[in-house]
């Protein structure tokens, strides 16, 4: 397997992948085939085996790596964190998604918090290798999806209306009513949510906080997880809040700082999953390359058939060019993330994410076609990357409003 051909990887690169790799391959993979077949109540249940990969994934202390070591980081370089997300990304998307997730309100608090928070929520998160404290990030409302993502650069935002969970101060607490929707990652089997709210005196979504709420609160509810066509292997739910009381020091960041810090999480997100994507390419890739070399058509293996070999070319040229773009945007927005200057360039972000989806998908498309009908097959893992391709156009964002919110970005901050 080559692997970032064009950087010069250290001995500690290269340990660290192979050692990511290993855990992709023999944990990671296996369990998500698992998980895919198994029915949305099933994949939450204790002795799920999602709890397993959660548990080999945070003794690797793959939930840290979003942070600087004096943070509770492991001391990563940005090339590093890249070279994990791939190798997450090719092992399992859905597993990935739910490590990436998982790391969104801790890491928040870990940077913004309070001391008290960081006592607190991020120590015991930031200790765990056993699945004990799982994040995961609240954003999508029933009434509110793309408007989370084009609301914010719009000159109108208030034609998009008022998000549905609404936070109020009370004294010195804060108290959430309203519903996240069903697709929040990881929502069935999290204990903390790194929560979007609405001020309730607000005009419009900008005006809002971003608050971590552990999810043992009461009047919390979770809904029933749902079944999904693509990364099954990160259940999905909604999560309901019914007067839910949060100490004044939770709600991390506040309009009018909210704005800036939602873009700027976004650029976090949009990186990560583009080195998901790149890794989830890869694989589809390897697979095809594999296969057209065994299978024979026409009395010979189908790659010394032109139209294959093309095809193999183009899926290579794609996943090398998508990756040597993700890694530079990666860290150009990690770096302005930890100088804490807050203008990352979200066009960079986003198009590293919105490129690398786009081609993650092309890539498993041409891969399916590879394998003919055996690529429509449950038993082989093409026919799962391609769903999982699917659902990615829509992950974190559609490419669509992503790429209207890049274009306002361009139009108005170019120069
Ligand atoms: C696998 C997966 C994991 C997810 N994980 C999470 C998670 O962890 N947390 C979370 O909060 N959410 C999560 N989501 C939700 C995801 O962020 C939303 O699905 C996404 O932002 C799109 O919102 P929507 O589904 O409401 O679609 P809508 O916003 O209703 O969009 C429907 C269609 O209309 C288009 N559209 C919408 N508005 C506009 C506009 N103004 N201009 C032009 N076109 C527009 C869209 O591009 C799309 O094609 C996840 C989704 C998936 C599929």
């Amino acid at each position: 397997m080559e692997y970032l051909d064009l950087e010069r990887l250290s001995d500690e690169d290269e340990l660290l992948r192979r050692n990511v790799h290993r855990l992709a391959e023999e944990v990671l993979r296996p369990i998500s085939i698992k998980l895919d077949r198994m029915s949305p109540r099933d994949r939450i249940r204790p002795n799920s085996p999602i709890f397993e990969a959660i548990r080999e994934m945070k003794k690797l202390g793959l939930h840290r790596i979003h942070l600087p070591r004096d943070r509770g980081g492991v001391g990563l370089t940005n090339l590093q964190r890249y070279i994990i997300d791939e190798e997450l990304g090719w092992g399992s998307l859905g597993l990935a998604t739910l490590i990436g997730v998982d790391a969104i309100p801790f890491t928040v608090a870990a940077m913004f918090g309070s001391e008290r928070v960081r006592e607190e929520v991020v120590k015991p998160w930031l200790e765990d290798v056993e699945g004990r404290y799982i994040g995961c990030w609240g954003v999508t409302e029933p009434e509110h999806g793309s408007d989370y993502i084009l609301a914010f650069r719009d000159k109108d935002v208030e034609s998009f209306g008022r998000g549905n969970v609404v936070i109020e101060r009370d004294g010195d607490e804060w108290v959430i009513y309203g519903q996240k929707s069903a697709w929040v990652s990881a929502a069935p089997i999290c204990t903390h949510m790194g929560l979007h709210a609405q001020l309730k005196d607000g005009k419009s979504l900008r005006e809002g906080a971003f608050v971590i709420v552990p999810l043992n609160k009461l009047g919390v509810r979770k809904g029933e997880p749902v079944d999904m066509l693509g990364n099954r292997d990160c259940p999905q739910g909604p999560v309901f809040f019914d007067g839910v009381r949060v100490p004044e020091d939770y709600v991390i960041a506040l309009s009018p700082f909210y704005e800036v810090f939602s873009d700027q999480l976004l650029n976090i997100t949009s990186v990560n999953m583009g080195a998901f994507s790149v890794g989830l390419a890869r694989a589809a890739f390897e697979e095809a390359l594999n296969y057209a070399k065994t299978r024979v058509q026409g009395g010979r293996p189908i790659i010394e058939h032109k139209n294959i070999k093309l095809k193999i070319y183009e899926m290579f040229e794609k996943i090398v060019t998508a990756r040597h773009y993700v890694v530079k945007a990666m860290d150009y927005t990690y770096n302005k993330f930890f100088q804490l200057s807050f203008d990352a360039a979200p066009r960079y972000a986003r198009t590293a994410q919105i490129y690398a989806k786009k081609i993650a998908f092309e890539v498993v498309n041409n891969a399916l076609q590879i394998f003919g009908a055996y690529g429509l097959s449950s038993e082989f893992i093409i026919e799962k990357l391609f769903r999982d391709a699917r659902a990615l156009l829509i992950e974190d964002g559609t490419v669509e409003a992503l790429s209207l919110d890049a274009a306002d970005d361009v139009i108005q901050n170019y120069k």
